[in-house]
């Protein structure tokens, strides 16, 4: 078996109101999908994290070292790759292409051989796991707080056992944020916050000490990405554990951020940090510094349900008979990508979500959605 043929596509979905987080403004989600097909006609579907029409110019630079190869050797595929970009981009986009590749090989494969990726992968640790909804991001509501608080009994009302909110605005009016959002949802639900990196390290420690009270599960992005001294400096200050790592790639940026001790929970992004091949390595990594992995999880459900397979197959460490829930990251911004590209569709029940049985990562890509809204005119 051949691969025969790789496609991009890059998605535009225009939203009908923006959202704000501390960095920027989300008007539109674009996102970059890859499509691999083999002599004997089958198909496999890939996302990856970042700018879309940069990680599509990194697929077209890669692509053609695949053409002709066998998918079931997706290891020694991964590899070809990494040293085809090695010289020019150690971290980035061309890992994000990279990934975006790698999935769909596991998603060939995994319909080649008849198996869902997890098994493939080494075999599934739990058949289902918690989502917690990522939103409560900003907007230009005059009365922000209410309508923060809205959407989080909205969530809870869901079924969802966990929430994750943003911060970020200023350390007054974070706080503020947080206490609404606590008293609207109760004491049961997890609570999380993520900064995106907007605070100095002095500003991320006063927030931490002022949110404590709050019971927050952990704190994301507390600053920036570069610090890895201040990310272990505020563990070592704060109650809160500290999250971080979706700003990282492949196992050797991943090292540097485990060995600086510079969180409780790694988040990394199977889209951009190195795809299915690499983020099982980053675990097996992150297993000997005893860091649970929490993904990074944004774009369709391509990469939703990568990230399930994914967590499927990670360890349950430290193993006992009654094991925790794992988490993963759902989020419930405006995207019709998400909704619409991927059957069957997404479904939480009972606040669960079960990893899928199905050959591959389990999804069939409607291609009349891709047609609606691609950003180029397709060929039929
Ligand atoms: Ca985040």
């Amino acid at each position: 078996m051949k691969i025969t043929n790789i496609e991009t596509f890059v998605l535009s979905n225009k939203l009908q109101e923006s959202f704000f987080f501390s960095q920027w403004e989300y008007s539109e989600r674009r996102i970059c999908i890859v499509k691999i097909t083999t002599d004997e006609g089958v198909v496999g579907w890939g996302e990856g994290y970042g700018p879309a029409d940069v990680i599509k110019a990194g697929i077209t630079f890669i692509a053609p070292i695949l053409i002709g190869e066998n998918p079931i050797e997706n290891e020694t595929l991964w590899f070809t790759m990494y040293r085809k970009t090695l010289d020019f981009a150690r971290r980035g986009i061309l890992a994000a292409s990279i990934s975006a590749i790698d999935v769909a090989l596991w998603d060939l494969k995994g319909k080649i051989l008849n198996l869902p990726v997890s098994v493939l992968m080494g075999g599934q640790h739990r058949k289902q796991v918690v989502p917690y909804a990522t939103g409560l991001y900003f907007s230009e509501s005059d009365d922000l707080i209410r309508k923060l608080t809205a959407e989080a009994k909205n969530y809870v009302h869901q079924g969802f056992k966990a929430i994750k909110m943003k911060v970020g605005l200023s350390v007054k009016k974070d706080v503020a944020m947080v206490k609404a959002v606590r008293k609207a949802i109760g004491s049961d639900i997890q609570l999380m916050v993520d900064s995106n990196h907007a605070y100095s390290l002095l500003e991320a420690t006063e927030l931490s000490r002022l949110i404590e009270p709050y019971n927050i599960s952990w704190f994301e992005e507390p600053v920036s990405p570069e610090f890895y001294h201040h990310y272990n400096s505020l563990r070592n200050k704060t109650s809160i554990p500290i999250a971080g790592g979706e700003c990282e790639y492949l196992r050797y940026g991943f090292q540097q951020l485990l060995k600086s001790e510079s969180v409780d929970i790694l988040q990394v992004d199977i889209c951009g940090a190195g795809g299915l091949t690499e983020a099982k390595r980053i675990a097996t990594l992150a297993s000997t510094y005893g860091v649970p992995i929490i993904p990074h999880v944004w774009g369709t459900g391509i990469a939703f349900h990568a990230a399930l397979h994914f967590i499927s197959n990670l360890e349950p460490t430290p193993g006992r008979l009654d094991p925790p829930d794992f988490l993963i990251e759902y989020d419930r911004t405006e995207n019709n990508l998400r909704e619409s590209l991927t059957q069957p569709s997404i479904y939480m029940k009972d606040g669960y979500i079960s990893i899928p049985q199905t050959p591959g990562l389990g999804i069939e890509v409607n291609e009349t959605v891709i047609q609606e809204y691609a950003t180029e005119i397709l060929m039929k």
